[in-house]
């Protein structure tokens, strides 16, 4: 099971997290939703500690890290199990699409180079990009590069994977190959935590939609009782 307990996120004083109280099962799939400015991606960010937040615990499984002590070895044990999908890709450029994945599985895992790129190879034959394997993500179409970026993600293995918006940066022509491979994803019951707003997708995938308003989750539900609620 993964929990995240009383997270407090400020920014230069701003409070963004006012305290989100989070319980995920094992293969769950939720999607946050909620205005603009919200919080979401800034509580993904937090899961994942690209962004640190003041307070709260982060329990994951066996691991338990308060987070304003987080020590260097326990925010890299939480990256090891939390895999992030960036709107942007975040890959790197000057890495081919193996590259950006092998550069994972060797910073994050730890797994030594060769048997991490047989991994990445695996992985891209499974998100249908083997014969982009040695393409610069320059060469690559917006799509192409976000299901790199999904790879990449899965190829860590990790318990839970975040979505920050992974369609939002695209041509509306890139979406759909986009969220075809996220529907695949939720359907092999991998624990997801996606901030979209991509609604029929939600409806489709998610098994509880949680709505953050002002740093705060204030309602959460099965898609029927949020979207369809009178
Ligand atoms: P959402 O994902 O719901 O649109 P965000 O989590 O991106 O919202 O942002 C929440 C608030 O935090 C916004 O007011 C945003 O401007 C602010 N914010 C996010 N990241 C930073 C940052 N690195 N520095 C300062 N303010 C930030
Ligand atoms: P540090 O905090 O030590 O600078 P980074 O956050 O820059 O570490 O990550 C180091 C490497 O791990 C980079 O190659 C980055 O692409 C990769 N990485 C980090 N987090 C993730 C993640 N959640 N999913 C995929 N790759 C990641």
């Amino acid at each position: 099971m993964i929990a995240v307990t009383g997270l407090v996120k400020a920014f230069n004083g701003t409070p963004v997290l006012r305290g989100i109280d989070l319980t995920i099962q094992p293969g769950e799939r939720i999607v946050v939703i909620g205005p603009s400015g919200t919080g979401k991606s800034t509580l993904l960010r937090c899961i994942n500690f690209l962004d640190h937040a003041d307070e709260g615990t982060i329990r994951i499984g066996d691991l338990s890290v308060d987070v304003a002590k987080a020590t260097k070895a326990q925010i890299l044990a939480v990256r090891r199990r939390t895999a992030f999908v960036f709107q942007n890709y975040a890959l790197f450029a000057n890495r081919t699409a193996r590259g950006n994945i092998t550069e994972a599985l060797v910073t994050v895992q730890g797994i030594p180079k060769a048997e991490a790129t047989s991994r990445a190879d695996e992985i891209l034959r499974d998100i249908g990009l083997s014969d982009k394997a040695d393409a610069y993500p320059a060469s690559l179409s917006g799509g192409q590069q976000q299901r790199v970026g999904i790879g990449r993600a899965l190829a860590l293995n990790a318990p839970l994977i975040l979505f920050d918006e992974p369609t939002s940066a695209l041509d509306p022509e890139w979406v759909g190959e986009v969220l075809d491979l996220m529907r695949r994803i939720a359907e092999q019951r991998q624990t997801m935590l996606i901030v979209t707003h991509e609604m029929q997708f939600a409806r489709e995938i998610a098994d509880r939609v949680i709505f953050m308003e002002g740093g705060r989750i204030v309602e959460e539900g099965p898609p029927s009782q949020i979207f369809d609620a009178p």
